[in-house]
């Protein structure tokens, strides 16, 4: 009998040989199991020959059900949580229940498997020691031109969800806000068929897309490199602060004081002081 927990399972993204064998074991040894879509879910359970009940769950199901897979839990059972592809909670449903289940006590356990943003970095050759995902952009275009300029500054690599109708908006917008030059890549049915993983300047990635109407299909995660840290510049907090310390101290001095404050580089401090008036 498996343990009554909540198991949160990933799936696989295209490629069903990347179902992990636990999650197999799992979902065919929990009391239940909640999904996303169970029509969809049908499909990959019978694949593997895993015959447990099946019932809809998404962050709109009603209390009545998440209540219902509580008092489940509670009652010594187990259920497991899976989505339509990836795994569950990425841009995906699930928070909801997990945080009752948390709440409740009862214990969360991951079956880590494929998720899109991950597979896409692991292989896009953009720098992945620091990464922001921001799942879905706004569909309306103006919404979207806002969020991506809040993005501007952002050192780290930039990872989005992206649905085909809207990839070549999109990468405009990006282009628009990033700068043309910006090194980006469109990571497309990654584990499928038409695996695509293509890297280049926002502006050749908006070409490449409008030039061929099959990198539109499908689905894509685009990756944007972070902006480069300007040396010359300084976060808005350090320039306050040494502004102050300067009224009062020599270059040296406040750039020392300053570094202790704020934790930036007293290098950077000093060279900044040098580059005002
Ligand atoms: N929970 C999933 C995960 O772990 O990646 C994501 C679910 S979200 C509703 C679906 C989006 O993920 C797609 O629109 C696409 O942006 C991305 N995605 C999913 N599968 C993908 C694949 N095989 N190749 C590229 N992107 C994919």
């Amino acid at each position: 009998m498996t343990e009554a927990a909540l198991y949160v399972v990933a799936t696989p993204i295209g490629n069903l040989a990347d179902m992990v064998p636990r999650a197999i074991e799992v979902l065919q040894t929990v009391d239940v199991i909640a999904a996303e879509d169970t029509r969809h879910s049908s499909r990959l359970l019978s694949h593997f020959d895993i015959n447990t009940p099946l019932l809809a769950y998404h962050d709109h199901s009603d209390d009545r059900r998440t209540r219902m897979l509580l008092e489940r839990l509670q009652a010594g059972q187990s259920v497991a949580l899976i989505s339509d592809a990836g795994t569950p909670l990425i841009s995906d449903p699930g928070y909801r229940l997990v945080q009752d289940v948390r709440q409740a006590g009862i214990r969360v356990v991951p079956i880590p498997g494929a998720c899109a943003l991950i597979a896409a970095l692991s292989a896009s050759g953009l720098p992945s020691d620091r990464f922001t995902f921001e799942g879905f952009l706004p569909a309306k275009s103006g919404q979207r031109s806002n969020r991506l300029h809040t993005l501007q500054a952002e050192p780290r690599t930039m990872i989005f969800y992206e649905a085909p109708h809207r990839i070549e908006a999109s990468l405009a917008d990006m282009a628009q806000a990033f700068g043309e030059d910006r090194p980006a890549v469109l990571a497309r049915e990654v584990t499928k068929t038409f695996e695509t993983i293509v890297g280049g300047s926002l502006a050749e990635l908006v070409a490449f897309v409008s030039a061929d109407s099959n990198q539109r299909r499908g689905e894509m995660v685009v990756l944007v490199e972070g902006a480069q840290r300007d040396s010359s510049a300084l976060d808005a907090e350090a320039e306050r602060v040494m502004t102050i310390l300067l009224g009062d101290l020599s270059v040296k001095q406040a750039s020392a004081l300053a570094a202790e404050i704020t934790g930036v580089k007293k290098k950077l401090l000093y060279q900044w002081a040098l580059q005002q008036d």
